[in-house]
């Protein structure tokens, strides 16, 4: 058995301002063939979950392409076609195809790229048994069911269990090669709009639901059940919550069990709703606490899209005179220059981010003047220790660590989300002895920060993550979603 793995995933922000080329995917993993086993082996992705099958089943692999863009705008056309035809070029000779997907991609050519990746391998190769593992945050479209052999989802936001993912989709593909199994899929959609922010699998509604799931999926006949949340920014016709369900021939049962996980979502419809709150409101809360607090400045969240560089929260945090605070982390390379010039322990008026105008909200990039410090200056390189992405080999570029006011803040010089307490010890902060971690990120961080703590304030800030969304301009989500055709 010769079994094909590749890895194709971006989260699309359509309201991004930051472009989506080649370079975008070779800042953040951009592998090719012997690289892909090296670097992704022993890691939470999906492609350590085919590969821990490859070892234990004793099949063979090829690996021609893994990459992966931090999320941002729609794909160029160009770079998409490059990336997919990486991996159509390789099939033949091979007899199964095993896929690590995102499920949110959107070029300028498709707002459904998995959905189109998946129509032309089909067309290409009728009989090929092709497994796909797809992010939480998929917007799963009919093109993509009808076209893959099996489909499984993350169970967690955070997503921890990537690799295991990998594991379920791969272990059922097998099966079904082996002629033990015979999946089918059932596949609906909620029609509602998920706020990311209500999205965590530890918090409700998703909890419930989740909980669901994994009870139905004991009963006789079902193999696997996914539950997604869907991305709302990627502004396609799917971005809803969506449910698939996979039994062993078993279509009309697959039929009922997918529609009462529709049902209990459409019970819970209103958790799904993130309610605006005034930053002003949320800070007086922040400066009553007693204990380590993280701050969430989550509408500029790159690991969404954001361009993390919007000031308006570290401004304000500033002007309420919290004490001790650290944060990351401000994506602006060109202040990351200033300071290597400058050099370490010299002190310096930088005018710090807003390099980004963002058009979707019509809005202009607005830097903030701030005085302080060069506390480090680093080469950006660390490798995660914790849950989300373990393993994985970091390279934020050239950074930066000042010290202005009472606030101390990393500065890099490309996009990271802080998800991990990790990109704190690689600039030499302990963030366990400081008062306020701000950190630009929404659910992810949990993962690692919850051993620090578990009280968080959201601050509602400006950037193309928010979670405002009458904010966005969407233009191709359906028009009757909930909430929205309640107004
Ligand atoms: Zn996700």
């Amino acid at each position: 058995m010769h079994a094909l793995l590749a890895m194709l995933k971006h989260e699309t922000n359509a309201f991004s301002p930051i472009k989506t080329d080649l370079s975008r995917f070779k800042q953040w993993t951009y592998l090719r063939n012997s690289e892909v086993t090296e670097k992704l082996n022993d890691t939470n992705s999906a492609i350590a979950g085919y590969l821990d099958l490859a070892k234990k089943h004793g099949f063979s692999v090829d690996t021609p392409i893994a990459t992966e863009a931090m999320p941002s705008g729609p794909c160029d056309h160009e770079t998409y076609w490059q990336l997919k035809e990486k991996i159509i070029n390789q099939i033949n000779r091979h007899d199964c195809l095993m896929l690590e997907l995102h499920g949110a991609m959107v070029t300028e050519s498709t707002l459904d790229a998995e959905g189109d990746l998946l129509q032309e391998i089909r067309q290409a190769h009728p009989d090929l048994p092709v497994a796909v593992s797809l992010d939480f945050h998929a917007n799963i479209s009919e093109e993509l069911v009808n076209n893959a052999t099996v489909i499984c989802g993350y169970h967690s936001y955070p997503h921890t269990d990537i690799r295991e993912t990998g594991l379920r989709a791969g272990h059922l593909l097998l099966d079904f090669m082996a002629g033990k199994i015979e999946p089918v899929i059932s596949f609906g959609q909620i029609p509602l709009i998920s706020h990311t922010l209500r999205q965590g699998t530890d918090d409700e509604p998703f909890k419930s639901i989740m909980t669901l799931c994994r009870q139905l999926e004991h009963s006789e006949h079902i193999l696997d059940i996914s539950f997604f949340g869907g991305f709302p920014h990627s502004d396609t016709p799917d971005v809803m919550p969506s449910v698939i369900v996979i039994s062993d021939g078993h279509a009309e049962l697959a039929e009922q069990v997918c529609d009462q996980i529709i049902q209990k979502a459409w019970q819970l419809r209103a958790d799904f709703v993130y309610h605006h709150q005034p930053l002003s409101k949320a800070l007086i809360k922040a400066v009553n606490q007693k204990n380590t607090v993280l701050l969430l400045d989550h509408a500029d969240n790159c690991g969404s899209g954001g361009t993390q560089d919007v000031m308006t929260v570290i401004e304000a945090v500033l002007a309420r005179n919290l004490k001790d605070v650290v944060m990351a982390t401000v994506c602006d390379p060109s202040a990351v220059q200033l300071m290597q010039v400058a050099g370490i322990d010299q002190h310096i008026t930088v005018e710090l981010g807003g390099k980004h105008d963002m058009p979707a909200l019509k809005r202009k990039g607005k830097p903030l003047t701030l005085n302080g410090r060069v506390k480090a200056l680093t080469d950006g390189r660390w490798k995660i220790q914790g849950e989300m992405y373990n393993g994985l080999e970091i390279n934020m570029g050239a950074t930066a660590v000042f010290q202005t006011s009472n606030m101390t803040i990393i500065i890099t010089s490309r996009h990271i989300e802080p998800w991990d307490k990790g990109i704190f010890i690689a600039c030499g902060i302990n963030p366990e002895q400081h008062k306020y971690i701000l950190l630009k990120s929404r659910i992810h961080h949990r993962a690692s920060f919850r051993t620090i703590t578990e009280k968080e304030i959201l601050l509602d800030g400006d950037g193309v993550t928010t979670s405002d969304y009458t904010k966005l301009p969407f233009k191709h989500r359906p028009e009757n979603l909930y909430p929205f055709n309640q107004a």
